[in-house]
Order: C-alpha cells, then structure tokens, then sequence
C-alpha cells in the first residue's frame, strides 16, 4: 500500500504543535511496518534556511497551480527521513518563506486561504510532476481539507483509484474564509453550497474535506465522540454526526527515540523507572535556570500553546493560590499576546516562585517535562494532547481536566487499589483546578505514594506500534469505502 501524508507541519522540519509531531513520526512508523508511506509539506523560510542541515535538495520539474485569473508556480524538494522515507516539500517563497506558519501572535495572514488553496491544489498537481501514484492521501486538518474535493471533482478522471483520508487534529480551527475566496478554489459556485464548503456563508475548507474524503478520524476516541455534539462540535457536529459511520478515533503515541528520559540527550541527568534519581538533579536543575527557590516544594510544569483552548485563563485565576499554597510553577509557550502579557505580569509578582518564557524552545520544554513533579493540562478541550503523554513517560504526574485524549491517556490515581497515572477534573473553573492541584500536591508529600503514581505513568505504553496498526487497518477500510463507491 502506497500513503502519501499531506500536513502543514511535520517534525523535525517544523512544529507549532502536536500535528507536527504526528505526522513526522507516523511517516516513520509505517514505513517500518513495510507500507510505502511518504509525506509532503510546504517548503516554509524556516525549513529553507536549513535545507543543507536536512539534507533537502531540489527535485527537476515544477507544479503550476491555478489560483483564481493567476498561475502560481512551485518548485519541489526532496529529503529523507530518518526511517528512509521521502519528505517533499513545496516551495513558493511568496507565500511560505516567512517568519511564522500561519500568522503572527497579531493574528492569521491576510491570505492564508490563497496559500493553503495553493498547497492543497500543489500537492495533487507535485503527484503528477513527481509521476508517483498512490493509494492513500491522508490530510491532516484545515490547511489540506481541499485535496478530498479535488480528488473527488477537478482530478476525478485523473486519479479515479486514489482514496482520500482526512484527520481532524483539532477542530477549532476550520479554515473559514469569505465567500468572495471561492474562485481561488477553481471550484465551480455550485459547491457553494450547504452539502459542500458552504458554511454560514463563509467557506469552510475543513468542511469540505469532513465531506468529501472516503473516511474521517480523529486522534482521540473520546474527541471522536465529542465532536459530535454541540458543545464540541463547533458548528460542524451535525456534519460529523451524519458521517459517523466513517468517523474514526486513533490516539496518537509519542516518538520514544525523542522522549524517552533514559536516552534523552537534552536533559541536565538521565533516568529510568527503576532508579528516578537523576530526575531530582533534573529539578534542581530547572529550578536553578528559572531562577525559582531551590527547595522541595512541587513544581508544577507546562508546556503549551498559550490559546484559550488550554485553559490559561483558569491558570491565570489560580496561579495566586497554587503559589500561595506552597508550590512552584514553570510556564512555557507561546500563542495569543493577551496570555503573553498576562503570563509575564504573574511572573513579575511571583519572582523565586513562578517562571514564565514566552517562546517556542524544545531543549527547555524538555528539562520542564523531565524536572517538574506535576504537569497541568487543564484544557478546554484536548483532541489527543501529547504533553500529559510525554510527562507521564518522564514520571512527571499529570493534572488537568477530563476531556478528550487527556481523559483517555490519564487515570485518576485511586488510593485504596494504588492504582492509576494522574488527577483530573471536570468542571471548567478556577475552583476546580485549584482543588485538584492541592489533591496532587497532598499526595506529592507522602513519598511512598508519590513514588508509585511515578512508577504507573512511567509503565504506561504510549509508543507509535499500536496506533500504526490502527492506522493500516483504517487505510484497508478506506480503499474499501472508495472501491465500493467506485462500484
Ligand atoms: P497542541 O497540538 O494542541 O498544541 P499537544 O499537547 O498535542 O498540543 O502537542 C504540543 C506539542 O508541542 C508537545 O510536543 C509540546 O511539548 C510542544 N510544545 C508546545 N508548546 C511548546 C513550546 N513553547 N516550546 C516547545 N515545545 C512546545
């Protein structure tokens, strides 16, 4: 079986979030399982500085897309990933070769319809330059949720076997865009319509691939669900709901070669569930470099994209009473400038106690997971999430809120049976947060038991090996689904 991954970032080359890492290491995952698996990705000024350092290099031949009255050209570059798959990459420098993926901390780009229309359409036309034929084109979120339509409309004749699979990583974000955008897409108006990108007379690009590939997933089976109610739904639950059949949920793992604390280069001291020592060195470490009073109080971590979905303003409302009560907290992420300024006048208040960087910086991200005791996680919603996965591997106890994969991947640690790997809550308040901080914060003085709920979450398998099963078996149902439209 031949997949062709389609995402607007892929680890290593480039990351804002958990889809990055996603598609990086699914690609790698099967293609260790034998599955011709090959991702492709815009050629962003980021990654072009660092072509030579990933051994990009050009490919002959360019894709001309059309874009409303113009012809946008691409150039295609090439590289392989570390388990000897290809990475392509499109290059226009006049929509990708800037400072930010999707916008700055201001806002979206003007003309992020135009540049993600242009990858979408790039990607079908860079299969013909490239002569590859595929069986399966996964897409993965907004940015490609044309690439079903296309194949199912303008490309039909070419690519009548090619059966499309699309995931949601998180569906606040849809890729809406004023009606007036519609000729970009070379669709004709008769797809602006309710069964197709229409949406509260705006477009709506995820929409149209929800509606158009041959079958759907999302990376969490209690997001799967969700989803399709209204309060998670977005407006597109009633969508979901009619497509339910074909709507999948695949939790994501983590790549054990980038997170693992016994092999993990970029932490101050190496551990292992059997000896977690150097996971105090780590503290005290971290501690030191954010400048925090080097004592035994519980330090609380979080790694995040500072947006309203992960909660930092419950954060913001308990950051007095987590600090009063006794704890240390080490804040970094970067996202929507209110959080920014609200984060950085805390840190200005609680100096020894609390640590705040504003920024994107993975080095640090892994000394916060590896040297904090708690993780906090209290999200508004949480598709899959990989942080409160990757602090369970680092014996780092999670906190947050019942919801999605976070509700799937953390269980509530009982005392009486000894069992369980974290402490969630379900209301969204500051109350409930606060509550359950102390809950873990408690138990953290009692070593004993601190030292088991360790030992759960460090035992808890989160690799890629079962997702990619998962993954083969629904692309086999997804040539399925179009073989039987086919007939
Ligand atoms: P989402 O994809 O919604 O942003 P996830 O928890 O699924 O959230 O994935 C986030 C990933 O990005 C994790 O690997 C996390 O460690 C990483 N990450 C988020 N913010 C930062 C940051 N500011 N610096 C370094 N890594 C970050």
């Amino acid at each position: 079986m031949k997949v062709l991954i389609v995402s607007p970032e892929v680890a290593p080359y480039v990351k804002t979030g958990g889809l990055a890492d996603v598609s990086g290491t699914l690609v790698n995952a099967l293609r260790r399982t034998g599955t011709e698996a090959s991702v492709i990705l815009p050629l962003y000024g980021e990654i072009r500085k660092r072509v030579k350092d990933w051994g990009i290099t050009p490919v002959s031949g360019e894709i001309s897309v059309p874009l409303g009255n113009d012809i946008e050209t691409g150039r295609l570059w090439k590289a392989k990933t570390p388990a000897g798959a290809d990475a392509f990459f499109i290059q226009n420098d006049r929509f990708f070769d800037r400072d930010h993926l999707y916008g700055t901390p201001e806002g979206d780009f003007s003309d992020n319809a135009s540049r993600f229309i242009f990858f979408s359409r790039g990607v079908i036309e860079s299969l013909k330059v490239l002569g590859l034929r595929v069986d399966i084109i996964h897409c993965n979120d907004w940015q490609t949720g044309l690439v079903p339509v296309y194949i199912k409309t303008l490309y039909r004749d070419e690519f009548p076997d090619t059966a499309t699979l699309l995931t949601i990583h998180n569906l606040g974000y849809q890729g809406i865009f004023w009606h007036l955008d519609m000729p970009l897409t070379g669709l004709g108006w008769e797809m602006f319509t309710m069964s197709a990108l229409e949406f509260h007379g705006k477009i709506n690009l995820l929409k149209g691939g929800l509606l158009f590939a041959d079958t759907i997933m999302t990376v969490s089976r209690t997001y799967a669900r969700e989803i399709q109610t209204p309060e998670h739904g977005f407006g597109l639950e009633d969508v979901l709901k009619e497509r339910s059949s074909d709507l999948h949920g695949i939790m994501n793992g983590i790549d054990y070669r980038e997170w693992s604390p016994w092999r993990d280069r970029l932490i101050p001291s190496r551990y292992n569930r059997k000896n977690v020592s150097g996971k105090g060195i780590c503290k005290k470490f971290l501690q030191r470099e954010c400048n925090l009073e080097e004592d035994d109080s519980p330090v609380i971590g979080m790694v995040a994209r500072l947006s309203s979905q992960k909660g930092i303003d419950l954060v913001a409302d308990s950051i007095d009473d987590i600090i009063q009560s006794g704890s240390q907290m080490v804040i970094l992420g970067s996202g929507e400038k209110n959080y920014h300024d609200i984060l950085l006048n805390l840190h200005a208040h609680y100096r020894g106690r609390l640590s705040v960087t504003i920024g994107y910086d993975n080095a640090f991200a892994h000394r916060i997971y590896a040297g904090s005791d708690i993780f906090l996680m209290p999200s508004r919603y949480e598709p899959c999430g990989l942080g409160q996965i990757i602090a369970l591997r680092y014996g780092t106890i999670p906190v947050g809120r019942r919801t999605g994969g976070f509700a799937d991947s953390v269980t509530e640690y009982d005392t009486s049976s000894g069992s369980g790997t974290g402490f969630l809550f379900q209301e969204y308040s500051p109350k409930a947060l606060k509550n359950t901080v102390q809950k873990a914060t408690r138990l953290y003085r009692s070593r004993d038991i601190w030292r088991t709920i360790m030992r759960n979450a460090m035992s808890q398998e989160s690799s890629w090996r079962q997702p990619a099963k998962e993954y083969l078996a629904l692309y086999k149902k997804t040539l399925n689904v179009k073989n039987r439209q086919k007939k």
